[in-house]
């Protein structure tokens, strides 16, 4: 995820696209860079770091100088933030300068190729394969180079394109990620959302996947792969810019829960490759697994949550055993660490002090340490022996939800790879868990369609002063995410509770009219939920039961009932969260709480 605008006019390019930018920079903003067409040739200028070391670097803009140009805020995937990993990326000869927002999946494969014909790469990014496809593809004709470019790569991107040999005007295209064009008077835009061009137009194009893009000064025209002119509707914006930022929505966490169809399917697909999971990224051999003694999950907050179920899947699925600890306790606890355990870290920045403590701690202990983070080139990646990354995006509200989602699937990537090479599945119940893993972003998306059922529910309880949370096993391990999330927003006490822990000791807080949240979404322990169930209901409490569809009788028992689509029982949580983070969600605004910015709370924790 990243900022892209691109400008053609009468105006200084440079000055326009950095202030493009700087509406952009909560995309991504870990580097940043312009191309902009000069009289022959094309300027580049980037930074690593914020946008203002770019302003600075170039005076707002003003030593660069033409009117038309391409700039990019960049959210590192491959390769850390750094000045050559920063967009645009140029081809060897200098025609050709790219900047892309999304990632490109098959780009060790083309960079070989490119490597075998010729072509010298500087960078670490899988963005530079495209500068120097089109390159290779060119033969005087952009557009036909664009087609092939476009036909060669897989994964997703949106692409700006600035050519030499086309002095006015340059090409962009899409494949799900966002651009979109903004049409002026005398002048054109793209940008990866219209905050970065509504202080020029409010006139947008929303381009569909594979539509081409020829922006000139006076006009823009739009393709097919074929090559066919499309017409298009033209769309008038009215957000002003804060609603613009957050696509509309009220809040970036609506927007964040929204995008984890897509953050999920980023962070799964380039990982499975016929049929295979492949985990390129890490060093781990087979061998290695095979030693393995013992896996800690070492993590703070919800990233500890998703441990918690790493726990059960991983256990069940390969047979090692698992420890998870809150990082806080871990750092000092002294721990137990011996030859061939494997630590594994998670972190959505990647700078959590209390997870760089205990990392640095199970260092020292010899440990082999595995992380999952969202923040290429962060300290934990740094000091980690290998890293996986989430590849979510940056997320903005203080309490995850799309991090927390992919965390949970690479865990599920990982628990599958290491299985199988232990031998644990058989061939088809490899294949099938993968096909489950893979269906999991349209069962996301398919659980959002009905979020005013939740926002029904949110109307019903967001008065009340004490909620719980109860499930077994892997729905005890979401009742501990669901209950952090109603609770660190909406200021509502909350506690989960292993369902056949109540009666040991907190059962004597249920009394008439207690919300009990109930999850039960796996087979083997639905009925003991339900039992558990009946137990609170006895004593007075409402009960909201979350279940699969595939479970008639949980409305025998429950007030209230939410189906989420069935799935492989060990992805179910991946699905039961969403619920309940819509469920906190709409407590939380029905209470007005600031739910972007929560009291007391920071992002990034990094203080012990
Ligand atoms: N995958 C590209 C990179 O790492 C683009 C990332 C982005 O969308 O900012 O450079």
């Amino acid at each position: 995820m990243c900022g892209i605008v691109g400008y053609i006019g009468s105006e200084q390019a440079a000055p326009i696209l950095l202030d493009g930018l700087s509406k952009l920079e909560y995309r991504g903003y870990d580097s940043a860079g312009i191309a902009v067409f000069d009289k022959d040739k094309i300027e580049v200028a980037k930074a690593k770091g914020r946008l203002s070391v770019l302003a600075e670097k170039t005076d707002d803009g003003k030593t660069i100088h033409g009117y038309m140009g391409i700039g990019h805020t960049r959210w590192a995937t491959h390769g850390e933030p750094s000045d050559e990993n920063a967009h645009p990326h140029i081809s060897n000869s200098g025609r050709f300068a790219v900047v892309h927002n999304g990632i490109i999946e098959n780009y060790i494969a083309l960079k070989k190729k490119l490597v075998e014909r010729g072509f010298e790469f500087i960078s670490e990014t899988d963005t530079e394969v495209i500068a120097h496809l089109f390159e290779y593809y060119y033969k005087g004709d952009i557009m036909d180079a664009m087609i092939r470019v476009i036909n060669r790569v897989e994964g997703s991107y949106a692409l700006g394109v600035l050519c030499s040999d086309y002095p006015d005007q340059f090409i962009a295209v899409r494949k799900s990620s966002p651009l979109i064009v903004g049409l002026g008077d005398g002048e054109n835009f793209i940008a990866s959302d219209v905050t970065a061009i509504l202080k020029h137009t409010r006139d947008i194009y929303y381009l569909e996947d594979n539509e081409m893009v020829v922006l000139r000064k006076d006009g823009v025209k739009i393709y097919n792969k074929d090559k066919e002119e499309i017409s298009k509707e033209k769309f008038t914006v009215d957000w002003d810019v804060s609603a613009a930022e957050k696509g509309g929505y009220e809040h970036f966490m609506m927007k964040e829960i929204e995008e984890q169809p897509k953050a999920l399917r980023d962070t799964i697909s380039p990982r499975i490759k016929d049929g295979r999971i492949v985990l390129d990224d890490i060093s781990l051999t087979t061998e290695d697994i095979k030693n393995i003694n013992k896996i800690y999950i070492v993590a703070c907050g919800s990233a500890y949550h998703v441990g918690v179920v790493g726990k059960y899947v991983i256990e069940k699925m390969c047979r090692i055993p698992v420890e998870v600890q809150v990082a806080s306790e871990f750092r000092y606890c002294d721990p137990i660490i011996k030859k061939n355990d494997l630590v594994i870290v998670i972190s959505q920045s990647g700078e959590t002090a209390d997870t760089l403590a205990a990392l640095k701690e199970a260092k020292n202990h010899g440990a082999r340490i595995l992380s999952i983070v969202n923040v290429v080139g962060s300290a934990i990646a740094n000091a980690s022996d290998d890293v996986i990354y989430t590849w979510a995006g940056p997320e903005i509200a203080v309490a995850t939800t799309k991090a927390y989602s992919t965390q949970l699937a690479v865990v599920y990537l990982i628990a599958a790879y290491m299985a199988e090479k232990l031998g644990m599945l058989t061939s088809g119940e490899y294949a099938n868990f993968i096909a489950e893993i893979e269906a999991l972003p349209d069962k996301v998306a398919q659980i959002l369609t009905s979020k005013e059922e939740l926002q029904f529910l949110a109307s019903k309880f967001f008065n009340c002063r004490s909620i719980f949370f109860i499930g077994r096993n892997l729905d005890y391990a979401v009742s501990l995410e669901g209950s952090l999330k109603l609770k660190e927003i909406s200021y509502i006490h909350s506690e989960a509770y292993a369902a056949g822990e109540l009666k040991h000791g907190t059962i004597s807080l249920i009394e008439d009219g207690t919300l009990v949240v109930a999850l039960a979404t796996g087979q083997e322990l639905f009925d003991k939920t339900v039992s558990n169930v009946k137990e609170v209901k006895a004593r007075g409490a409402v009960v909201m039961g979350v279940t699969t569809d595939t479970h008639e009788n949980m409305e025998d028992v429950a007030d209230y009932v939410v189906k989420i689509p069935s799935a492989h029982e060990m992805l179910l949580p991946s699905l039961t969260v969403v619920p309940l983070q819509l469920f906190g969600y709409y407590v939380a605004s029905l209470k007005g709480c600031d739910i972007d910015k929560p009291r007391n709370l920071a992002k990034s924790v990094t203080v012990e």
